[in-house]
């Protein structure tokens, strides 16, 4: 049994079929945790879709009646890249109520996971790259709204720059944003976070991991905030398809983990989302995914109690 809580629904793969987006990892990756025995059944937490109030703290009345109705425009649907559809939609609500669940259950157990959601190009009034809903965005709204906490960050690591995040909470003093990703790759406009880090094409593991865990540690000790959202892109990974860093399996776990531990040592609990992964082969991105978990529980395992960690 983990020691925190998975939060995962069916409804979360998008049916994409064979576009670059492999919208089945969800699935997998929840499948690949309990054969090999690293989750049991009752780890998983099964989300709500969120509710339209939890929706228009982030995001206009005018882009989730679009989304709702299906009535987006020809150029909002290039915009996001995917083929608009009832699923897709339904399957963004989800993934917002799954991100939700997994920062109330970070605030209770000290970690806690949505093996979902991510979508971290989102914007308030129109959606891009695969994004639709901001789903980390409208966790992190709710859970202020209800006094659960009054500041977050957002630690992101996809190889893509988290443009949603930084536009969403620019004026937004309780939420500091930060984003390490491949400065030569999308979207070409980069609103700026609080800290970015852009990383030169084809970076490695030690001078990524060199950038990462000194700026988050300040960043950490600076803001002091009451919950990290992580978001855990797998497409800095040197076999993406969309990204141009040379990160390994190995480099990415223990990015993982080194983020878990410098939160878990200021006890501050970590709530997860996935976002990115476009390996040639989806189980290269299944796999990164899964060590995002693993690497959790390992953190978990060796810090028993957030309380208990101490500021180091
Ligand atoms: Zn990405």
């Amino acid at each position: 049994m983990l020691p925190f809580k998975l939060v995962y629904h069916k409804g979360y793969d998008l049916n994409l079929g064979e576009h670059v987006f492999p919208s089945q990892k969800f699935r997998l990756i929840a499948e690949a945790l309990l054969s090999e025995g690293a989750a049991e059944a009752r780890d998983f937490l099964t989300p709500a879709a969120a509710v339209d109030e939890d929706m228009l703290r982030v995001h206009t009345a005018d882009w989730l009646h679009k989304l709702k109705t299906g009535t987006l425009s020809a150029s909002e649907i290039m915009k996001l890249e995917i083929p608009f559809s009832r699923e897709a939609v339904e399957a963004c609500w989800l993934a917002a109520g799954g991100s939700i669940l997994a920062g109330q259950s970070a605030l209770r157990d000290g970690f806690g996971c949505n093996l979902g959601g991510g979508f971290h190009h989102a914007h308030s009034g129109h959606g891009e790259g695969f994004c639709a809903i901001h789903d980390v965005a409208v966790a992190i709204r709710r859970l202020q709204a209800d006094g659960a906490i009054r500041t977050a960050m957002v630690v992101d690591t996809d190889v893509h720059h988290g443009n949603g995040t930084a536009a969403i909470f620019a004026k937004d003093e309780s939420v500091f944003t930060l984003s390490i990703h491949q400065l030569n790759n999308y979207p070409a406009y980069k609103p700026p976070s609080n800290v970015d880090l852009d990383m030169a094409d084809r970076v490695e593991d030690d001078e990524y991991l060199g950038a990462l865990i000194p700026a988050v540690q300040s960043a950490l000790d600076e803001f002091k905030p009451q919950i990290v959202f992580y978001v855990g892109g797998a497409d800095p990974f040197c076999e993406d398809q969309l990204g141009g860093l040379m990160l390994t399996k190995k480099g990415l776990k223990e990015r993982d983990r080194r983020v878990f531990e410098v939160a878990r040592r200021r006890g501050i609990p970590v709530a997860t989302a996935l976002a990115g992964g476009y390996a040639r082969r989806v189980e290269d991105t299944v796999r990164i995914h899964v060590n995002t978990i693993l690497a959790a529980r390992e953190v978990a395992l060796n810090f028993p109690s957030v309380s208990a960690a101490g500021q180091q």
